[in-house]
């Protein structure tokens, strides 16, 4: 199984953190990093990122795990072939947790459902209408929602059929003018 490309650091300008136990990995200490995201994949997700304002830097959409060399690469590896191993056996793609999201409490497990559902019937909505009073209002109600969840969602994204994604995208391009008021045009 390939889990992705396994860099060897010495850790500079300021100190990260493990992903697995959470401690402290200090300025010069050797540690792992894997990218996981990358490529073509990485491209993708950057470029949806861009579609939505969302994309900070050229590496949006890069996804990777810092870790501890001693211990902590080993719990990983065997954690995420575990998952993985399981996800391919149910065939129904990664199981929700061992994705890109950290570990967190019930309560911001429920917040962040209740987000994402909001967020999914919006794009949905959006989806749907020609409307360009609709249309500036769903998308301020999307970037609203994109700024409440600290995480941002991808992977939905990654897995919607190409024709929507071009039409999302003519969506936000539209909200967008109408919104900096460049087009008075009707679509
Ligand atoms: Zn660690």
């Amino acid at each position: 199984m390939r889990i992705g490309i396994l860099d060897v650091n010495v850790k500079r300008g300021k100190p990260g953190q493990c992903w697995v136990c959470k401690e402290s990995i200090a300025l010069k200490e050797l540690h792992t990093v894997v990218v996981l995201r990358y490529g073509k994949f990485q491209q993708q997700a950057f470029k949806l990122a861009a579609a939505q304002g969302r994309a900070k830097s050229k590496k949006a959409g890069f996804k990777y795990r810092r870790l501890h060399l001693k211990g902590c690469l080993a719990t990983w590896l065997v954690a995420i072939h575990h998952y993985r191993s399981e996800a391919r056996s149910q065939r129904k793609g990664r199981p929700t947790g061992s994705g890109q999201l950290p570990q967190m409490s019930d309560e911001d497990k429920l917040v962040r459902y209740r987000l994402v559902r909001r967020r999914a019937e919006t794009l949905r909505l959006l989806i749907a209408t020609e409307d360009d009073h609709r249309i500036v209002n769903l998308y301020q109600r999307l970037k609203y929602l994109n700024n409440q969840l600290e995480i941002n969602v991808i992977d939905d994204m990654a897995r919607r059929e190409q024709t929507n994604i071009r039409l999302l995208n003519a969506r936000f391009k539209r909200a967008e003018e109408l919104i900096n008021g460049q087009s008075t045009g009707t679509s």
